[in-house]
């Protein structure tokens, strides 16, 4: 028998899955289901990376999680699941923490849904075809906000009128299953650092920064929604709201061609007008290119500049995420306008992808740490069922 936990990340149109055993950080299978519809493609793929075979209807969610399940288990014919994990993007103001899943939590989880309408509704039709599926087996909803919920007030209100607070427009924060990794990483293998002011960069398609000191999230650029903060491949990052009033008044957008603009057109895409892709700017070298590039990385030195303000000094910054772990060019920039602060990187350990790309003098430790949420999510199931 194979006793097993299974993680799932059920978006608009795709379900990312990872089936972890009882103990360990290795998953056993892995599987990525895309553009679900009528040209839904599959991957499944095992232990060591190696291609699983995987066929089935890919035009719904729960058809997709039906051919991922039948791949793994004609690859594991002793396959016994005993949890599931699933990442929620939202938990609302006071879920600090996992949840066990019941109707009455499901029923509130769907009045949140207003405040993240392109991710919230799929995360949760993601939990009802898992329970549908796998009737008895423990359901256990992780919050991409629960990291952030216990910031002080001052970084979690916006200055509206106090009324707009209690009716939920807040400062989330979201990437809390990214920042809670790194955060379990360091405990284990830095502890001085854990407890000190860590900023992490979570540097990927969707991008934000959080300021930490002692395992407490205190800062983030992410805030109501996941469009706040850094620019992103597509999304804006912060905007003066007078843009969109602009838009509004005087363009006669809608709320839904907002939307579009701010989600999907903007950001790296809307400004270098070629990609949302940081490898493909990076090798492109056209001026766009490189402005794009630019902001990116300048809005990255300010916001390090004010997740230190907010923590009162930075002993460590960490990258992480795909450009955060991957790309030389962006660490080097982000910190080379930052020796002020005492940062300060060896280019050869850099450009090595060390994971201490400081140089030995610096007075602030820079890492590089690849971030694994699908292990966060997967604690989180093991304990629901008393393991660990
Ligand atoms: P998501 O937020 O969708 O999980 P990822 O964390 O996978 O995204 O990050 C995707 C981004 O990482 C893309 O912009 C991609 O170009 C960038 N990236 C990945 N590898 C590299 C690399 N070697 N150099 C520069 N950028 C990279």
């Amino acid at each position: 028998m194979t006793r097993a936990v299974l993680t799932l990340n059920a978006g608009s149109s795709s379900l990312k899955v990872s089936l972890f055993p009882e103990t360990g950080e290795a998953p056993l299978a892995t599987g990525h289901a895309d553009r679900i519809g009528p040209e839904g493609v599959l991957k499944l793929k095992d232990a060591a990376d190696q291609p699983i075979p995987a066929t089935g209807d890919l035009t719904t969610h729960a058809g997709a999680m039906a051919a991922v399940i039948s791949g793994f288990r004609a690859h594991l014919p002793e396959l016994d699941l005993i949890a599931i994990g699933h990442r929620v993007v939202h938990g609302g103001a006071d879920r600090n923490a996992p949840e066990t899943v019941t109707d009455s939590l499901l029923a509130d989880l769907e009045k949140l849904s207003p405040f993240a309408p392109l991710h919230q509704p799929h995360n949760l039709a993601g939990i009802r075809a898992a329970m549908a599926a796998f009737p008895g087996v423990a359901q256990v909803a992780c919050f991409d906000t629960a990291f952030h919920r216990n910031q002080p007030f001052v970084n979690d209100t916006f200055a509206l009128p106090r009324e707009m607070y209690a009716e939920g427009v807040r400062r989330y924060g979201f990437h809390g299953l990214s920042y809670d990794y790194i955060t379990s990483d360091l405990t284990q293998t830095a502890p001085q650092l854990a407890e000190g002011r860590v900023v992490v960069a979570h540097l990927g398609n969707g991008a934000s920064m959080c300021g930490i000191t002692n395992g407490r999230s205190v800062s983030s650029t992410m805030g109501f929604s996941a469009l706040d903060g850094l620019p992103m491949g597509t999304r804006c990052g912060q905007v003066d709201p007078g843009v969109l009033l602009y838009l509004m008044d005087q363009k006669g957008m809608t709320a839904a061609e907002i939307t579009d603009l701010l989600y999907k057109k903007s950001g790296l895409l809307g400004l270098s007008g070629l990609s949302n892709d940081m490898r493909t700017l990076e090798a492109a070298g056209t001026p766009e290119a490189m402005q794009a590039i630019d902001y990116f990385t300048f809005r990255c030195q300010r916001e390090v500049g004010a997740m230190a303000a907010a923590l009162g000094g930075i002993d460590a910054l960490v990258f992480c995420g795909g450009i955060g772990e991957n790309s030389r060019l962006i660490r080097a920039r982000i910190c080379e306008r930052l020796g002020w602060m005492g940062i300060e990187i060896d280019h050869s350990k850099n450009a090595a992808n060390e994971r201490v790309i400081s140089t030995d003098f610096a007075r602030t430790t820079v890492m590089v740490i690849p971030t694994n949420e699908e292990l966060v999510i997967a604690r989180a199931a093991r304990a629901a069922v008393g393991l660990q």
